[in-house]
């Protein structure tokens, strides 16, 4: 799940109270592909903080053989610590999570929750990369004898168990956590968490773990192969940089997970489309234009006064915003059918003659 669907973390400046130097926050840059090692790499595009603003420029390379896409180079941990781990600049937390919210609409979250059940009432479910629980909070609601666990690296986590949003808290990354919840689950859940794993391929093995035998891994995630991609460029809400750090074509997902033992029984776009392509866009543009925007990472949250400011300007733009949002949604019935779908789901089942 986006950090911006994470309840907003107590501002953190760097240590030394300025950035940090741009070598701890990038690795080296790759001259082959992660996922499948090719060394026929492109660059995608370039960009630079849409959300935040904070500096720096971000490229994603796009492997011209299978169609892997991912940030070149990428973060470290202190660096997705340092531009991912709070929203406290540029557009805020609320704002993003509104652009956002479409992505986590109850209807959207009960669909997906159905899609797992019409292949048996699991007892136990794992979401990975649950944020602030929203789906297991909407699943819930429909399936009251699910035991829902919750998994993030954000302490937000261990929030949402407090509150009684998941039945128990699991803090860290799947890989770290998944030898000591081996064959737990009926069910694990990743909604668009696979854009923001350092190593996809490890979180798909990580799930296959925590899975009994017969078990159900359930998927949505960005398709780098949307129409909307080539059309927005960098406005795309999936191109956002410097957050997501891969992109997956559908055939490599469901392949890597044949490889690991599952059976692939859903692989479709229709139902995880979400009609907020032109909107993000939009907003991101106009957020770009206005002023202020492109300053440097500063260790204190923005002024009242330019927050106010960049408030009143973005509602002047308010029309513009709502007629995209209106296209969004008049052609999202196209969209799912066509290649313009922004998003896939897969269901895959745990085959149990593997280990
Ligand atoms: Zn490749």
């Amino acid at each position: 799940m986006h950090p911006t669907e994470q309840a907003a973390e107590p501002h953190r400046a760097h240590p030394t109270g300025s950035a940090p130097r741009t070598g701890e926050l990038q690795e080296p840059r790759r001259t082959d592909c992660p996922w499948c090692g090719s060394h026929r790499l492109r660059t995608r595009l370039r960009a630079p903080d849409l959300l935040q603003h904070k500096a720096g420029c971000f490229v994603l390379d796009r492997c011209q053989d299978c169609g892997h896409t991912f940030q070149n180079p990428a973060l470290t941990a202190a660096g997705r610590e340092f531009h991912c781990g709070d929203l406290h600049d540029g557009l805020g937390p609320a704002v993003a999570e509104r652009l956002l919210g479409a992505r986590h609409s109850p209807r959207r979250l009960r669909d997906a929750a159905g899609a797992m059940l019409s292949f048996g009432e699991p007892e136990s479910w794992l979401d990975v990369g649950t944020g602030r629980a929203l789906f297991p909070v909407v699943a819930k609601e429909v399936h009251p004898y699910i035991a829902f666990d919750g998994l993030d690296t954000g302490a937000v986590v261990e929030l949402a168990a407090a509150d009684g949003h998941v039945d128990e808290a699991h803090r860290g990354t799947l890989p770290e956590l998944a030898p000591g919840l081996a064959g737990r689950y009926d069910a694990v859940s990743m909604f668009h968490h696979l854009e923001h794993a350092p190593d996809p391929r490890a979180e798909l093995a990580a799930a296959r773990i925590v899975l009994r035998p017969g078990g159900h891994l359930l998927i949505e995630t960005a398709d780098p192969g949307s129409r909307f991609a080539r059309l927005l460029g960098r406005w795309w809400i999936s191109h956002l940089q410097p957050q997501h750090l891969h992109l997956l074509p559908l055939r490599n997902v469901h392949r890597a997970l044949e490889d690991l033992g599952y059976t692939v029984i859903v692989a479709e776009r229709r139902s995880a489309h979400v009609p907020y392509d032109l909107t993000v866009a939009l907003v991101l543009l106009v957020d770009r234009c206005l002023p202020g925007a492109g300053a440097p990472a500063r260790p204190r949250p923005p002024g009242a006064l330019r927050r106010a400011r960049r408030a009143v300007l973005l509602r002047v733009a308010a029309p513009a915003v709502a007629t995209a949002h209106a296209a969004d949604r008049l052609l999202a019935p196209l969209a799912r059918r066509t290649r313009f779908a922004n998003a896939y789901r897969i269901i895959a089942r745990k085959e149990g003659d593997r280990g």
